[in-house]
């Protein structure tokens, strides 16, 4: 019997990449409310709305409680003997028949490293297969793949708090004060102390708002307004000469590309006046940085927008110290981090390439295994459209992709196709119907680890009361399925067990033990050895490519891979809402979150409104060439005319309509372009 009154257990909110810190109040073994921590750099005694009700879900009734196993397509209670010994000898017999590329293996942002990590592990040492990935490939893919290119290191460069370090702020292709608000909340400092900041987005979002310019551009144009900008900045002599000279590759070729934007209104709808002042400002600024999201990355053109990002950087020598650089703002609380721990189909831990020989023979050392594979992983929406083909098995820990993952209908289709498909979840979402397995996992509050922010922040994850039922922590699970497999190297009981296990193998992250975690500011990665104390700021000497340098690149404009026409009229984009969190598994049970926004709806331009007979508030159905759905119209003057903006976390919803098409570099599927239709419900 747990008789305790009160305490609070430091940990990390579980809601986005800003990485706020904050005590859950628990009493009685049950959590009971939440404090924002007074002493924290990154929140100051903060949270947004979603942090303030993320306790709320741990005690749900809906909480999965048991092993599940479908018999004659029914799921009944199973125990966890039954349960492991079925996936154990089912993915073995799939590897068995049809080798290492026959199963995929999908892990989530939103759970914690230590998961991650031993996730992988399992996959590559039990499997020896790639096919392992994380959901960041459907938001930030782009980014590890762009900035890699541009910088040598797929991360941002300088921190939240730094933007208040900075002379001119460009925010392009997010929504910060409502996705990640207490990131926008630097923003909002830095309007106060008058630095001056240029919101670039198709939609006037609630950041806009707080911009002294909104530029509206037409919607995926990114390429053409960058090339815009940089040919001016060129042609007007403002690039960074010295910098280019010392510190960067490509100026040549960048220089020769932009030569055909002079001016590209026709493509990017900005007005030459308006192109010409976003550059001279942004280029002539002591210290300017560019912070963006998911407006930049998800799209088919992805991984060319963030070296668009880089271009500008690089050019005006806005790389390497205080108030600059280019900062993507991660959408899950983890996204960083599950890429860090090499949950992807081409990289271990630290981003070591799979495909290099000396880093393979590591790892089979360190694992004690031979034979890893050097080929490159299916991604997560390639293994989607695997299944039934190449893919017989899958297993996913904490995803929704039913929900989550484009063209909904294609998702839930291809997963009726597994030969078996097991599930490690807290909640039964839409995605578990699929599952032959449903393994309950355990939620933030009832584990410890580590979730790394956008800033590449480690934060402690504390265990502050006991997953309910049977449900266990996933890296238990994870280690009883492979002593079930017989496999060696996973007798790892505590989360600090599995970090020393990937600490031991990822120079970048050696140093970074669990006792230097425990400081409120915790640090940054890298942090090569035990005495480092973190790296706030990236490439302050030299980047991290082969030869030290920065890369420019020429790159010229792409449209997206659907645009508008006759029969689907619209272009739809999409976003997420200050009160929900991805497919609201979580935040739908919290009451206060599902009473602001209990469904969808899309925004839909005053004049077009007008025209189709639309009332504001009234049901409209939406349709794609993938599918439909029935959504709240609001009528707005925040998009312009042609242009719909739809909320992207409910079942049912926009995922009906998004396209599947893929971007050839970082393979991101494109969630934030597609053609649709409107007709009044
Ligand atoms: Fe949580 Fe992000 Fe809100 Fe901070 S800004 S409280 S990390 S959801």
């Amino acid at each position: 019997e747990n008789t305790e009154l009160m305490k609070y257990v430091a940990t990390t909110c579980p809601y986005c990449g800003v990485g706020c810190t904050l005590n859950l109040v628990v009493s009685n073994g049950k959590v009971v409310g939440v404090e924002p921590n007074q002493r924290s750099p990154i929140n100051e005694g903060k949270l947004c709305p979603k942090g303030v009700t993320c306790w709320e879900h741990i005690h749900s009734p809906d909480r999965l409680t048991t092993p599940l196993i479908k018999k004659d397509g029914k799921f009944v209670e199973a125990s966890w003997e039954e349960a492991l010994d079925l996936v154990a000898k089912n993915l073995k017999a799939i590897y068995d028949k049809h080798g290492p590329k026959g199963l995929g293996f999908q892990t989530s942002c939103r759970t914690v490293n230590e998961d991650c990590y031993i996730f992988q592990k399992l996959a590559r040492v039990g499997f020896k297969t790639n096919n392992v990935d994380n959901c960041a490939r459907i938001c930030h893919g782009p980014s590890v793949a762009g900035l890699s290119l541009s910088f040598g290191s797929g991360a941002a460069t300088n921190g939240f708090e730094d933007a208040l370090n900075s002379d001119f702020i460009l925010i392009w292709g997010s929504n910060a004060v409502e996705a990640h608000p207490l990131a926008g909340r630097r923003i909002a400092q830095a309007k106060k102390r008058g630095i001056p900041i240029v919101v670039v987005d198709p939609r006037y979002s609630m950041t806009a708002r707080l911009a002294d310019t909104w530029v509206r551009f037409n919607p995926s144009t990114h390429i053409a307004l960058a090339n815009s900008m940089m040919y001016w900045i060129i042609k007007e002599g403002l690039e960074d000469k010295k910098f280019i000279s010392d510190r960067v590759n490509g100026f040549d070729d960048l220089k020769k590309t932009v030569e055909n934007y002079a001016d590209a209104e026709a493509i990017h709808g900005v007005p030459l006046d308006v192109v010409k002042d976003m550059a001279f400002r942004y280029a002539k600024a002591k210290n300017a940085v560019i912070i963006y999201c998911l407006g930049i990355t998800e799209l088919t053109t992805g991984t060319d927008n963030v070296r668009s990002m880089g271009n500008l950087a690089l050019l005006t020598g806005n790389v390497g110290r205080e108030g600059v650089g280019v900062n993507p703002l991660r959408g899950q609380n983890n996204v960083q981090g599950a890429c860090d721990m090499g949950a992807y189909p081409n990289v271990y831990s630290g981003y070591q390439k799979c495909e290099v020989a000396d880093n393979r023979a590591k790892m089979e050392k360190a694992w004690g295994i031979t034979d890893l594979p050097d080929w490159y992983g299916a991604t997560l929406v390639e293994q989607i459209k695997q299944c039934g083909e190449e893919i017989k098995g899958m297993y996913i820990l904490g995803l929704n992709p039913a929900v989550t993952y484009p063209d909904s209908n294609l998702v839930k289709a291809q997963l009726q196709k597994l030969d078996f498909l097991v599930i490690q979840d807290i909640f039964f979402t839409e995605s578990c119907q699929y599952a032959h397995v449903i393994l309950p996992g355990a939620c933030f509050a009832e584990k410890d680890g580590t979730f790394t922010s956008g800033e590449r922040r480690i934060n402690r994850v504390r265990k502050a009361v006991n997953p309910p039922g049977q449900a266990k922590e996933d890296i238990h699970i994870i280690s009883e399925l492979a002593a079930k497999m017989g496999l060696k190297g996973f007798e790892l009981p505590t989360a600090k067990d599995v970090w020393d296990d990937m600490r031991a193998v990822t120079p970048s992250m050696f140093g970074a033990t669990y006792e230097k975690l425990e400081k409120p500011e915790s640090i940054c990665w890298p942090c090569p050895t035990e005495e480092h104390l973190g790296t706030p700021i990236l490439h302050r000497e030299k980047f991290g490519t082969a030869d030290g340098k920065g890369n420019l690149f020429g790159i010229e404009y792409r449209p997206p891979a659907e645009v508008a026409d006759a029969e689907y009229p619209f272009t739809l984009m999409t976003g997420r809402l200050i009160f929900h969190y991805h497919s609201r598994s979580q935040t739908g049970r919290a009451a206060d979150m599902h009473r602001e926004v209990p469904e969808s709806y899309a925004q839909i331009n005053v004049e077009d409104a007008k025209r189709l007979g639309i009332k504001n508030g009234e049901y409209v159905k939406l349709k794609s060439r993938r599918g439909e759905t029935k959504t709240l119209a609001r009528v707005t003057d925040e998009v312009a005319p042609g242009v719909v903006y739809m909320t992207m976390h409910f079942p049912e919803g926009v995922n009906n309509l998004t396209n599947t098409a893929l971007d050839p570099m970082s393979k991101m599927p494109e969630l934030k372009h597609c053609a649709i239709s409107i007709e009044k419900f």
